[in-house]
C-alpha cells in the first residue's frame, strides 16, 4: 500500500533547480533510503515533505491527501514525524520526562486540551523506553546521556506521536559504525510493526545497503537511480556519480576515497 507518493517535484532557489523533477513511492512499513553527494537535494526533499520549504511544483500525498501548501505543524498533526525535534528544555528533563511531554502535546493535538492526571502517561512512557532499549535510564537527565542513548530516546519521543510516515535527515551523524548499525535495526523493529514507512537519509554506504529496503539517489537535484541495495550498487551512474569513473562501486572504495554520501 503507497503512504507516501512524491510526483514530479521540483524546487528552485534563485533559477537554481535544487530538486527536479522528483517523483518516488514508499510503502507503509518500508524503510527508504535517499542519498546523493553533498548538495544533491536531499534536505530540500525533507523539507518539502514536512512542510517546512513550498515546492516550485509537483505534489506530495500521504495517504491519497494533498501535503503541498499546508503548514509543518498541520503535516505533523496528519502524521509525519521527525526525530531531530529536540525541545529546548530536553537536557534539563529526565528521560521518562521528554518522552511525557511527547505523549502529552499528542492528547492534545487530538483532544484540543489536556487534562493534567497524575499518571502522565507514565505506563506508556516507560513501554515505550523498553521498547528502545532506554528503561533503566528512565531517571536520568537527557544532559548526562551517552550520545547513542539520546538517539534512542529521540527515537522514542518520535514514536510517541503515532507517526504514519517517520523522516529522518541523517539520523546516525557522529555515531560509531556499530552504534549506527544497531540504531538503523532498532528503527527498523521498531517502524515494521506499526507499519510506519522511514524516509532516511545517511552517510554510510554500508548501513544504507544493510537497512534500506529500497534506495533513491539523487544528483544534482535529480533522480539518477532507485531500486533495491543490488540496483543500485550495479548502475553505471550511481557509480559515475561517486567515483568519477568506471569502476566497479564498493563502500571499502568509496571510504577509501573520502566520498561521503
Ligand atoms: P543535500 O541535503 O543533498 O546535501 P540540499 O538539499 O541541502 O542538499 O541542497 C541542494 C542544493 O540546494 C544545494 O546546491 C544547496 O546549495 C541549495 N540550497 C539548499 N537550500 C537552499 C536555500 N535555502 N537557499 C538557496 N539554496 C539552497
Ligand atoms: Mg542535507
Amino acid at each position: 500500500m503507497t503512504l507516501l507518493r512524491v510526483t514530479n517535484l521540483s524546487k528552485s532557489f534563485d533559477g537554481v533547480k535544487a530538486v527536479d523533477d522528483v517523483s518516488f513511492d514508499l510503502a507503509a512499513g518500508q524503510l527508504l533510503a535517499l542519498i546523493g553527494p553533498n548538495g544533491a537535494g536531499k534536505s530540500t526533499c525533507f523539507n518539502m515533505v514536512n512542510g517546512q520549504l513550498k515546492p516550485s511544483s509537483g505534489s506530495i500525498r500521504l495517504d491519497g491527501v494533498e501535503l503541498v501548501g499546508r503548514r509543518p505543524r498541520e503535516i505533523w498533526r496528519m502524521g509525519v514525524g521527525r526525530t531531530f525535534q529536540i525541545a529546548a528544555t530536553f537536557n534539563s528533563m529526565t528521560v521518562i520526562e521528554n518522552v511525557q511531554m511527547a505523549l502529552v502535546s499528542r492528547e492534545r493535538r487530538l483532544f484540543g486540551l489536556w487534562k493534567p492526571s497524575a499518571s502522565w502517561h507514565a505506563d506508556e512512557a516507560m513501554a515505550l523506553l523498553e521498547q528502545v532499549g532506554m528503561a533503566e535510564h528512565a531517571g536520568r537527565a537527557c544532559g548526562v546521556l551517552a550520545y547513542g542513548d539520546v538517539k534512542r530516546v529521540e527515537l522514542a519521543i518520535a514514536l510517541a506521536n503515532r507517526p504514519k510516515l517517520l523522516l529522518m535527515d541523517e539520523p546516525t551523524a557522529g555515531m560509531a559504525p556499530g552504534e549506527r548499525n544497531e540504531l538503523m535495526a532498532l528503527t527498523r523493529r521498531l517502524v515494521t510493526g506499526r507499519k510506519i514507512g522511514v524516509l532516511f537519509t545517511e552517510h554510510s554506504m554500508d548501513v544504507v545497503f544493510a537497512h534500506a529496503d529500497k534506495l533513491i539517489v539523487l544528483a544534482r537535484g535529480r533522480l539518477i537511480a532507485e531500486g533495491d541495495a543490488q540496483t543500485v550498487r550495479n548502475d553505471a551512474r550511481v557509480q559515475e556519480v561517486y567515483l568519477g569513473t568506471g569502476r566497479s562501486f564498493t563502500p571499502r572504495a568509496a571510504l577509501e576515497d573520502g566520498v561521503t554520501l
